[in-house]
């Protein structure tokens, strides 16, 4: 997401407070987690129940254990204006042990029927211990007629119904429009106010959506549509398949008075935009920014964009930030009010735009390690801004150096933040790549980006994989050192080639 609307969005940044403070220690701690998808027994003992949480250092309970999901397939009928919905989940999975119960992340739904593999399952629903803190609201605990073995696939669906603007535990993933309609934007932790699901990045998964409305509305999703067709005499369903991976945070819905725009991006990619109906003409120019931005990327990186669609989808109100949902990054029209003005709004474009890559393809295994997702947004659209001639790269990196020293005592460094949205995880990582750059040289720099969206696309990775991967894209050995006091260290170090900087 875009920091410089979170700074206008105090709600927001709210919302996603709860981290746990970090002492001393907590440091070799994060780092020497495992993987959290990987972190289940694989041996065949005796079935016990899953873990409440994936272990995530900032939100414990974000998440469970047990079982790895291999995709989704939501259907979601909403009505607009009442805010009422019926949703079906259909989810297929691998155990990762062997289960008696399982759970998965819900809240502020009623739960109507629950199998597993066809069958009736027993189910209750607990509070997440701290709530929103926690970074869940709710766990819905799902115990099969059968305990499962380790390493098998089953598949657990979930009938369930409420209402969009129904109390819940924490904060909500919904955005609600004047029209009467909603945007999703559940990042971090708050898919689960839309659908069951395993509330990680660790555990990413296809997806397919089934999103129906009455007539006269239309719905949006991650990924390509793959139809669209009647349900009854008054709505309409329209599905889309989203064929690589997604981390539920990046899950992105809506049924809006919304117009599909579509394009054509680099190498014949196909683009879709969503724009609120009505005003085609005065956002027509602003989405056909995209292709250019995306070819300036791919040349950038020297990676091609990763996944078969991209767009981006404003929205007319109810919405105050920017997210880089899988594919349709989702703006507020604030950012483009100037647009006719000049064409600073790009930046925020871009600053979506590299999210694709970085955070949506390479997704880190956990939120402790955003800096993995933001620093190389910041970074990049600091590069197109000074490339526009909007602001020197240098100029802004001096800047935010002379910021992050204090920054990291008092909310923790760019690689061990004590929550998300904060300076050290934005411009602060982006200082982090910079000083990267300074020590290699911007061609090996490049190349250690290019190696990295390429190595881990469609994957998750750690912080210690980044430091792997420029040690041994650079050749350089020292570089470990270097990257480690420059992501966890309480004082900044000196910015290579800049000694005059404090
Ligand atoms: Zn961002």
């Amino acid at each position: 997401m875009t920091r410089t609307l979170q700074e206008r969005s105090p709600r927001r940044r709210t919302r996603l407070r709860g981290a746990v403070a970090l002492g001393a220690c907590a440091a070799c701690l994060a780092l020497a987690l495992p993987t959290p998808a990987a972190a289940g027994d694989p041996s065949p003992g005796a079935p016990s129940p899953g873990a409440p949480g994936a272990g995530d250092p900032l939100f414990p309970r974000a998440g469970n254990g047990g079982y790895d999901v291999r995709n989704y397939d939501l259907s979601f009928d909403f009505t607009p204006g009442s805010y009422d919905f019926t949703g079906t989940m259909k989810i297929s999975a691998v155990t990762t042990q062997a289960l008696s119960s399982f759970h998965l992340d819900t809240d502020g739904h009623t739960i109507d029927r629950v199998t597993v593999d066809g069958r009736r399952a027993a189910f209750k629903l607990e509070t997440g211990d701290g709530g929103e803190k926690a970074g869940t609201g709710q766990e819905l605990v799902v115990t099969p007629a059968q305990p499962l073995r380790s390493g098998r696939h089953f598949e657990v669906t979930v009938a369930y119904h409420g209402n969009g603007k129904d109390p819940r535990t924490g904060a909500q993933g919904w955005s609600f429009i004047s029209d009467g309609g909603f945007v999703s934007t559940v990042q971090a932790t708050r898919a689960d106010t839309f659908a069951p699901v395993n509330d990680t990045p660790s555990d990413k998964a296809t997806w397919d959506f089934h999103l129906t409305a009455p007539k006269g509305w239309t719905a949006a999703a991650n990924g390509k549509r793959t139809g669209k067709r009647r349900a009854g005499d008054t709505r309409t369903t329209w599905d889309f398949a989203l064929d690589s991976p997604m981390a539920p945070e990046l899950m992105g819905i809506s049924v809006a008075k919304q117009t599909e725009l579509r394009g054509k991006g680099p190498h014949g990619l196909p683009l879709r935009h969503y724009v609120p109906s009505g005003q085609v003409e005065r956002y027509k120019p602003v989405v056909e920014r995209t292709g250019g931005q995306i070819a300036w990327l791919e040349k950038q990186l020297g990676a091609k964009y990763p996944f078969d669609t991209y767009g981006v989808q404003i929205v007319k109100d109810g919405y105050d930030a920017a997210l880089e949902n899988q594919t349709l990054s989702v703006f507020s029209p604030n950012w483009f009010k100037d647009a006719e003005k000049n064409d600073k709004y790009t930046t925020t474009m871009v600053h979506e735009l590299t999210h694709q890559w970085f955070g949506d393809s390479v997704t880190p295994s956990d939120w402790q390690q955003a800096w993995l997702n933001e620093g190389p947004a910041v970074y990049y659209a600091a590069r197109w801004a000074d490339d526009k001639g909007f602001q020197p790269i240098e100029e802004k990196m001096k800047e935010a150096y002379g910021k992050l020293d204090a920054v990291r005592k008092t909310d923790g460094p760019p690689g061990l933040p004590t929550e998300l949205g904060g300076f050290n995880i934005y411009d602060g990582a982006a200082v982090v790549l910079y000083a990267l750059s300074q020590e290699t040289g911007e061609k090996t720099f490049d190349r250690i980006m290019r190696s990295w969206v390429t190595r881990h696309a469609h994957s998750n990775a750690s912080s210690r994989d980044f430091i792997r991967n420029a040690v041994e894209v650079s050749g350089d050995p020292s570089l470990t050192t270097f990257l480690k006091h420059w992501l966890y260290d309480k004082d900044n170090p000196p910015m290579p080639g800049h000694p005059d900087w404090s």
